[in-house]
């Protein structure tokens, strides 16, 4: 596949993921449970490196395509997380404070993310779910 078609390919994929995104949350206030913040490819069966996220419920959404950790800082902290693909279940895991991470955006423009706190660990969660990895294997 060339370039541009992945693009496209990712481009529809994200439009998928934010579908899923907005029903999960519906479903989530329903039961009134807190809203999940972001949401990885992975996680609707789809084997892309494509993550998005929205931290606080006013903000828009935003989609991170091939994520790379640049730098992480050197101290972490813990804190308690829940995953929509394990209902029930939460576990403290302990992760860096402050990252830089480098990818796509939606229209496929190299971004930088500087995060730290709550938005660094949503990215290092999302991206977990890219390799693989669950809160359940901490
Ligand atoms: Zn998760």
């Amino acid at each position: 596949m060339n370039g541009k078609n992945l693009l496209v390919k990712k481009k529809i994929l994200n439009g998928v993921l934010l579908n899923n995104y907005k029903y999960e949350n519906r479903n989530r206030r329903r039961q009134s449970n807190p809203n999940n913040v972001g949401l990885a490819a992975p996680q609707v069966g789809q084997s892309v490196q494509l993550v998005v996220i929205k931290p606080v419920p006013n903000n828009k959404t935003f989609a991170l395509i091939n994520p790379e950790l640049k730098k992480k800082s050197f101290g972490k902290d813990s804190m308690e997380e829940a995953c929509l693909s394990l209902p029930g279940f939460s576990a403290s895991i302990k992760r860096y404070k402050k990252i830089t991470v480098e990818g796509l955006n939606a229209n496929g423009e190299l971004i930088r993310i500087e995060a730290k706190g709550f938005l660094a660990r949503i990215i290092q969660h999302e991206m977990d779910h890219l390799n693989g990895v669950l809160i359940s294997d901490y």
